[in-house]
């Protein structure tokens, strides 16, 4: 203990030590992770995708790509602590052949096997063309069960086997790789067309939303434009709603959050923002979830996949939209995937090969947005750009 006659000596040293600790705070990240999406594995033959004649579809090629990722997030010093896989895991090319539980069993086994580093999944449209959801859930049940997932990541329980038993199994969830940091997989296919027997009340629902923006009941011209104009191409049937049910879910975990100062990554297949994504892939009540969101100060980021392409958003109340880049499309010479690092100030997203980067400061954005603009930023069709001209098959 210093002297009073000391104490002066001492300051400095430790206003240095706190300085530094304040520091520390913001160099080192709280978590690290990685996230790659629309892996779509096919044990098929490259061919030119039908949309974009520039493109390519390397089906077999996926394989080496989540590898190509996991070397990287495996690689000595990596503070990877696991990986988001966004959707469309498989292609629906699958099904065609009787392929569909084989091509599971294989690309899961290339995330298996990186069993250090475990990989959480959120269901995607081409899942859906291959399993059921009672199917798919059980599956990806098996898959959770041999990976090494720490029991503090859950909060505050494991997935319960019985859920995933059910005929209509709840596919949306959380967990926390942190403290302060929850992430929530939404099922962005909750209300579809897809999964569901066409008895489900679920499926019912979609299929009366599609007729009433088609004017027919045909389910194949349902996946497609069609004459639906603006933001109305997003109702097709690669795309679905969040219900309600889930919706009061969502409400119920970011108000727990925002009681004990948790932040929160949301992150489903299907587009959200219309500024992050072509309009044909964002999900039918996007604006709801938006809405949900911004009754809460913990949202910080959502992240989708689906529509192959790199996509950024950032709304009044100051949350990011990515969408990230496909791994289907990318060629043998590069890859495409991103490490995520969340830090108390900022988000810093790391793209890979064809993936953008970004560094996101979350602190003030909501405030200093607040002051220029109202609280309902659910914008109108005119009053957007839309973010592309492309044409998007997923
Ligand atoms: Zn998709």
């Amino acid at each position: 203990m210093p002297s009073a006659k000391n104490l002066g000596k001492f300051l400095p040293l430790f206003r240095r030590f706190i300085f530094t600790m304040d520091m520390q705070v913001f160099k080192d990240p709280i978590v690290t992770f990685g996230v790659l999406t629309d892996v779509q594995y096919a044990d098929h033959d490259d061919r030119i995708a039908d949309y974009d004649p520039s493109k390519t579809r390397y089906y077999r090629g996926a394989l080496e790509q989540v590898d190509v990722a996991f070397r990287f997030w495996e690689r000595p010093g990596s503070k990877v602590k696991f990986v988001l896989q966004l959707g469309d895991i498989i292609d629906g090319l699958n099904r065609y052949h009787g392929g569909s539980h084989l091509g599971l069993q294989q690309i899961l086994a290339h995330f298996e096997k990186h069993s250090s580093i475990p990989t959480f999944h959120t269901v995607g449209n081409h899942e859906l063309y291959n399993f059921n959801r009672k199917e798919l859930a059980s599956l990806f049940y098996e898959s959770v069960m041999k990976i090494n997932i720490p029991q503090e990541m859950f909060c505050p329980v494991k997935p319960i086997k019985e859920n995933y038993a059910k005929s209509s199994p709840i596919l949306y969830y959380k967990f926390c790789p942190a403290p302060d940091l929850k992430c929530i997989s939404l099922d962005c296919f909750d209300v579809s067309v897809l999964g569901y027997d066409s008895q489900h009340p679920k499926y019912q629902e979609a299929k009366n939303v599609l007729v009433s923006k088609h004017g027919h009941e045909v389910f194949d011209d349902w996946d497609c434009s069609g004459s639906l104009q603006g933001l109305d191409v997003r109702f097709q049937q690669m795309n679905g709603a969040v219900g309600q049910e889930q919706l009061v879910w969502l409400e119920q975990e970011l108000k727990e959050s925002d009681e004990i100062g948790q932040k929160v990554i949301v992150f489903g297949h299907v587009s959200l923002h219309p500024d992050s994504s072509d309009w044909s892939c964002l999900l039918w009540n996007y604006e709801e979830v938006i809405k949900t969101f911004h009754l809460h100060n913990c949202v910080i980021a959502y992240f989708s996949g689906h529509t192959h392409q790199s996509g950024y958003a950032l709304d009044t109340h100051g949350i990011s939209y990515i969408a990230f880049a496909g791994i289907l499309e990318t060629p043998p010479d590069t890859s495409a995937f991103a490490t995520v690092s969340y830090y108390h100030d900022r988000l810093e997203v790391q793209g890979h090969g064809i993936e953008n980067s970004y560094s996101i400061p979350l602190q003030g954005l909501k405030d200093k947005n607040a002051e220029n603009e109202s609280d309902d930023n659910t914008a109108t069709d005119s009053e957007l750009v839309h973010p592309s001209t492309i044409k998007v098959e997923v």
